[in-house]
């Protein structure tokens, strides 16, 4: 089973990425996870990437497209994925389909709506952890102990590109580069929409209906 999802930055893919990949019984990843992780150990491409990310615009196609055709080429993750965060342009869209002729192709998109305002609030007030990325909320759902993660007691950090002046950009950028690949999904019959507004849990049961899991 092979799965997309997509949707504005702040929109939830991350959370619900991984609770749908374990129903599935597949691999979840993040183009964006990756690159911070690449950052984290300072390769080469995680220094390229900080030079985009902080911006707020994309990371090039070719590295892009590159790091996760390693990750999907991996026999680990032969039993299929739930993509979090990629494609996000149309080559990266092209590159995936060609990758994915011999092994059946994409079966679902789904793609989670929130509004640009809700966007703002959530990111402001979002705080990731170090270790295991998990996400926080200040204003929904903080953690029980102040800036330590629930699941590994990781230190929590605000993203940098969660800064307002980098949010606004980023979700110009999704407007702009990523919504013409949602008519392309659309268009090939396997896109389905799903309200990200609601209550987390109602967001992940939305989620298995629209992929039959
Ligand atoms: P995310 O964690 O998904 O919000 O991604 C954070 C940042 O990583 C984005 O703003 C981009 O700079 C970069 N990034 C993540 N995924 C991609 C992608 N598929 N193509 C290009 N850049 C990406």
């Amino acid at each position: 089973m092979n799965v997309i999802l997509m949707g504005p930055p702040g929109s939830g893919k991350g959370t619900q990425a991984a609770n749908l990949a374990e129903k599935l019984g597949v691999s979840a990843v993040s183009s964006g996870d990756l690159f911070r992780d690449h950052q984290r150990r300072n390769t080469e491409l995680g220094q390229l990437a900080r030079s985009y990310m902080e911006k707020g615009v994309y990371v090039p196609d070719d590295v892009t497209i590159g790091m996760i055709m390693e990750w999907i080429n991996d026999p680990d993750h032969s039993a299929g994925f739930v993509l979090d965060g990629f494609p996000r342009t149309q080559a990266q869209a092209q590159a995936l389909d060609d990758a994915l002729t011999e092994r059946g192709g994409i079966d679902h998109v789904v793609l989670i709506n929130v509004s640009d305002d809700e966007l703002v609030r959530r990111l402001g007030g979002r705080i990731i952890c170090s270790e295991c990325q998990i996400p926080y909320n200040l204003n929904t759902s903080p953690p029980a102990v102040d800036g330590r993660c629930e699941e590994c007691g990781g230190s929590l950090y605000q993203r940098d590109d969660d800064k307002a002046e980098v949010v606004a950009r980023r979700i110009e950028v999704y407007n702009e580069e990523t919504q013409p690949i949602l008519d392309y999904y659309r268009r090939a019959g396997i896109l389905s929409d799903v309200d990200g507004e609601q209550p987390v849990e109602s967001v992940g049961d939305a989620l298995r209906v629209a992929v039959s899991a």
